[in-house]
């Protein structure tokens, strides 16, 4: 059976989600080998690319991670669309299990007018500039306003806020590439307001993010609604309550009275519409509806219209109201509504063989640890199904078959001991300024590193 030979399992995007998920089928199973495949040339996912350059200590999963790869039994495959350079039904053919646990890619769109006017962006995108995503190196935000409006009061809006206040000095000792820094250093932006929908008792944002560094100047609660708090979120609300109603005592009413940025919550807010400049060329405010909660309690609380409207000027608009998974292959089901692969504790619906984990799998929201129970479940239910022999018998290829597959279509695969080396270079370049790294951000350049 496939359990005394070696099962051959493939895990699509390498995020904790994915490295989770081999991390435990290693531990679970003596024999199984478990390769990655991911589509960027560099390992980690939003760990690399999401997590907030001022929030190292979130990343020594990295640690974990790397234990992981260097296994015998693991294998990582950068430089690896599936979906693209190979489909998901060739996978399936040549491994006994395939996990998909490629995240969440995409944001969802605002959908009022003026969105698409030069100084909107995604909250996604704007994270992806300051960590180095190749594919928003380009982004330049201008930073030349005084105002920016972030929409969505979730951990992403938090951050956001956070990097554009934070004096860049603080940065300078971060994994921040320099790019974004520089830009930093010259921004204008003194007030950041983070708008949204429902009240303060159901604002998504956990207390960690709003921990120290978090404790913006000047903080503004308007439209107080006291109820009934549900059990997870009353720490969360006392401590909201707590910094937005406090006296600052002498040294933090200092350093307010010093510090020439602050931010503030709007509540009971929703975006209606993007207000152009007089020449029409970028944005010059946003235009709010006044919410107010229809009947609920806590997070199962809508926030609807009053038909009142609020003008907020400001030059930068940030989009942070949620990311959005999208379908890989036309062959996996995929739920377009609730934005994740249908499935029962990670079996995906109607195609046995197939499972799923972290975001894909839950939909968009939770931290690294819950990503992490969520994967170690799925691993335990593919080894279960393992067990009970619903996973195809005999002998399959694994990687030999993809190989062969991928350079035949001239698809070069990146291995870990390659990022390895990426690494190292990075480390290295980090040195003279004294940060962590400096990120590579050219996908052709990290080729060329490799000799490729
Ligand atoms: P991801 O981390 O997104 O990994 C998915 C991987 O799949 C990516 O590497 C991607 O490139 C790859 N992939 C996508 N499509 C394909 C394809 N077609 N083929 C191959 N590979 C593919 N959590 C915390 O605990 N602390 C924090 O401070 C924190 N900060 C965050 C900040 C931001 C901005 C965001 C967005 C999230 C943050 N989180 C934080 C949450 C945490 O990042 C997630 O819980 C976790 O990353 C989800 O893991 P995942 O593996 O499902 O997705």
């Amino acid at each position: 059976s496939t359990q005394e030979q070696t099962p051959q399992i493939c895990v699509v995007g390498s995020g904790p989600a994915g490295f989770y998920t081999a991390q435990h089928l290693l531990k679970h199973h003596p024999r199984a080998c478990v390769d990655i495949f991911e589509k960027q040339l560099v390992p980690f996912g939003l760990v690399r690319f999401g997590v907030a350059p001022d929030h190292p200590e979130v990343k020594n999963v990295i640690n974990t991670f790397t234990q992981t790869a260097r296994s015998d039994r693991c294998a990582f495959h950068g430089n690896v669309v599936v979906g693209r350079d190979v489909t998901v039904p060739e996978l399936r053919e040549a491994y006994h299990a395939v996990v998909l646990s490629y995240g969440a890619e995409d944001n969802q769109a605002l959908e009022i007018p003026g969105e698409e006017l030069p100084g909107v962006f995604s909250a996604r995108a704007f994270v992806g500039w300051y960590n180095g995503l190749p594919e928003n190196r380009e982004l330049a935000p201008d930073l030349s306003c005084d105002t920016a409006v972030i929409l969505g009061q979730g951990n992403v809006a938090l951050d956001v806020a956070r990097i554009l206040l934070t004096p860049p000095e603080h940065l300078e000792k971060t994994d921040i590439t320099e790019a974004a820094l520089g830009v930093l250093r010259q921004s204008q932006v003194k007030t950041v307001w983070i708008v949204g929908r429902r009240g303060p008792l159901q604002v998504a944002f956990t207390i960690k993010v709003l921990g120290p560094e978090g404790e913006g100047p000047g903080s503004q609660v308007d439209g107080l609604l006291l109820g009934e708090v549900p059990r997870p979120r009353k720490r969360l609300t006392e401590l909201l309550l707590r910094t937005a109603t406090e006296k600052p005592g002498v040294e933090e009413a200092a350093r307010q009275a010093s510090a020439s940025r602050a931010w503030g919550l709007r509540f009971f807010r929703s975006p209606k519409q993007v207000l152009p400049s007089a020449d029409g060329r970028q944005v010059a405010g946003i235009r709010l509806a006044v919410t107010r909660l229809e009947q609920g309690v806590g997070e199962a609380t809508r926030a609807v219209p009053t038909g009142d409207v609020e003008d907020l000027p400001c030059g930068l608009v940030l989009s942070s109201i949620g990311y959005k998974s999208r379908p890989i292959d036309p062959s996996v089901p995929f739920d377009p509504k609730l934005g994740i692969i249908p499935n029962v504790d990670g079996r995906v619906m109607n195609v046995p063989g197939l499972y799923c984990s972290g975001w894909v799998k839950r939909g968009p929201t939770g931290v690294i640890t819950t990503t992490m129970t969520d994967s170690f479940l799925t691993s335990q239910i593919l080894l279960q199904d393992l067990k009970a022999g619903q996973l195809p018998s005999g002998p399959r290829p694994g990687y030999a078959a993809i190989k062969a597959l991928l350079s035949s279509r001239g698809v070069w695969p990146v291995s870990f001991s390659d990022w390895e080396k990426l690494d190292a270079e990075e480390v290295s370049r980090g040195q003279g300024t004294g940060k962590p790294r400096e990120k590579l951000l050219d996908p052709q350049e990290m080729l060329r590193l490799l000799g490729r």
